[in-house]
Order: C-alpha cells, then structure tokens, then sequence
C-alpha cells in the first residue's frame, strides 16, 4: 500500500522510538517533564518566539490560540476554506463564543484592504473584531506556500486596529521550504503561531503553540481548561525532539509532489493544480467518475489518496514515501486510468 491521503500517517523512526523509550520524565502538569521543558524552548527558538507550548494536537492549538486572545462573543476573520472554519467542528463558537466573518481570498490570505474592511468596533450593535487567522500553507487549497509580505500585510492592518493576529501555521516549515525564507519571516508579523510536529516532520503525537511569555502563560491555563495537560508527556516529547531535527527533509516531499503533479496530470481527465509544496490536488471531474470513486479505483490499486470536496482528490508526499514509492504509485495509476 503507497499511502498518500496524508503527511500524518507517518510513523516514528528508530530515532523517534529511542527517544521515547530514553526519554527524562517528569510531572508535565507540575511543569517537571524535562524533556517536555526542551521541546518548548527548543520549538519557540525555531519559530523565534518568546516561549512555546506542547499541545496534543494542532486543533487544540488553534482553538487555545482563539480562547486565549478573544473575548466571548467577538467576530474572528478567517479565509472560507481556512482549516479553522472547515475541519475543527466550529470549534471557535464551541470553546470561544466566537462568531467565524469568512472572507473569500486570493491564495488564502486576504489583503489589508479585506481586513480593514471586515474589522469591526464594538458597538451597541457589532461585537467586535477578536481575531485574525490567517494558514500558512494553505491546506485546502493545495498546500499553498504564502509570501511572508502577504502575511504581514494582513497582520499589520490587523494589528492597527488591535486586532491581534494567530497564523494557524501547521505546515508552515513546509512554507518556509518551499520559499527558501527562515521561518522567523513568515512567524514575526503574528501575535501566535502554531505549528504541527505530527505532520511532515513525523512525530508520532503533537503540535506546539508559540508566542509571548505572557500569552503561552495564559495558553497553559486554557490547555488545562481543555483537558489537555498531560502528565509524564516527555514519553511523546522526546520523539518531538526529534522531529524538529527533520526540517531539512521538507524539501525532498516537495521535489516527490512535483514528480507525482507531473505524473498524475498525463492521466486522463485529470486536471492537477501545481503543488507549491507537499499537497497535489486533482480536480477529477473530466474522469466522468466523483472523487470518491476515483479514490477507489486507486484503492484497488494500493494506492491511497483523499476526497477534497466532490470531484478533487488529494494526493499527500511524507517522509515515508520515497521517490520510488511515487514512481510506483504512478505506474500503477497509469494502468487504471
Ligand atoms: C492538520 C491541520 C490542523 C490540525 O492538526 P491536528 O493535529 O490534526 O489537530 C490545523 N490546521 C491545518 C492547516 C492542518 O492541516
């Protein structure tokens, strides 16, 4: 099976699993888990943030990053097809109170124009502009790497009109790749980010949350609030470790999503978006077939892709997929479609 729905089913190497088993541990909840103590400093180093929290997830992240800069009831901007709006259960109105103004963007990111024009003041009739979030790359819309200008951008017009700024950043190593800038670039303009260690870079559990001394203070809080505080966590933390040590390797799952874009596009009535990073998209609709049964079809193939609406597919490159494995997955597509 060539498993391509996902950059998050990788599994954890030798090294990973080593340091879990060797990991220093301690009561995470009590702040003692040493290894976890060198997964937040070394994590907010990377990004060039003041501090860092470990959360179990990067939908947790996102959501304690929401919590924690807005007051019940604000409005937070977001692009349409932004993972925060479509794929965290609207969670924002579940643990915030939040109400989601979703702008319809080029590439993601709305231009300061969109934001000054979506920012509210409070009044007797308006809540309030709590929060912009921005995605960086851009899931849902193939994995686009977005320009640090565009970023600030947006964030400074926020922050003209004190709104503070989250940039759910999951892959945004894989951004910082793709446009051969230091992450620090893409992460200074925004008041947090947070980042996944559980995707390409192939930890088995995890996503950091990063940004002020006096905000990741409040994050703690909220994560315990959330349910997420765990105990002797350096266990997971290690591996994390780890997995910060596997950013160089980003550049060869996008050189693998290049070739597999080039494959795919000779299959017929395939219509494939050029990857920018690790996520190939293929609207498949020319195929006379849904997404769904294109996916079986690969199914029966042993390959493995995703759905992305009702006629896209998309295909993922991880650190478990090798260039071989893509050339392989791309023969065996040739013979079916
Ligand atoms: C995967 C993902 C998340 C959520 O991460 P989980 O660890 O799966 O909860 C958030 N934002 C984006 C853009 C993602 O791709």
């Amino acid at each position: 099976m060539i498993d391509l729905r996902s950059d998050t089913v990788t599994t954890p190497d030798d090294d990973m699993r080593n340091a879990a088993a060797t990991a220093d541990v301690g009561d995470d909840v009590y702040g003692e888990d040493p290894t976890v103590n060198e997964l937040e400093t070394r994590a907010a180093e990377a990004v060039g943030k003041e501090a860092a929290l470990y959360v179990p997830s990067g939908t947790m992240g996102n959501q304690i990053a929401a919590r924690v800069h807005t007051d019940r009831g604000q409005e937070v901007l977001a692009d349409r097809k932004s993972h925060v709006v479509k794929y965290e259960l609207g969670g924002f109105a579940q643990h915030a109170d939040l109400q989601v103004r979703m702008l319809e963007t080029d590439r993601g990111v709305p231009t300061p124009e969109q934001v000054d024009e979506a920012t509210v003041a409070e009044d007797l009739h308006r809540p309030g502009t709590g929060l912009l979030c921005l995605e960086n790359t851009h899931n849902a819309r193939g994995g686009l790497a977005i320009d640090p200008e565009k970023i600030a951008a947006a964030a400074d017009a926020a922050r003209e009109r004190d709104v503070p700024v989250h940039l759910d950043g999951a892959r945004v190593f894989n951004a910082a790749t793709a446009l051969d800038v230091p992450v620090s670039d893409i992460v200074d303009p925004v008041d947090s980010v947070m980042f996944c260690l559980s995707k390409g870079l192939g930890a088995p559990i995890g996503s950091m949350l990063a940004g002020s001394e006096e905000f990741v203070e409040e994050a703690r809080r909220t994560r315990k609030l959330f349910g997420g505080g765990m105990r002797q966590a350096g266990i997971v933390a290690g591996p994390g470790l780890e997995a910060l040590e596997n950013v160089d390797d980003l550049a060869a799952d996008h050189e693998n999503a290049r070739l597999l874009a080039d494959g795919l596009s000779e299959l017929e009535g395939f219509d494939v978006q050029e990857p920018e990073t690790n996520i190939v998209l293929a609207d498949v609709s020319e195929t006379g077939l849904d997404g769904e049964a294109v996916l079986e079809r690969c199914r029966e193939r042993d390959v493995l892709a995703t759905a992305f609406g009702p006629t896209t597919v998309r295909f993922c490159t991880h650190r478990d997929v090798d260039r071989e494995n893509v050339e392989r997955a791309l023969e065996r597509l040739v013979a079916e479609f």
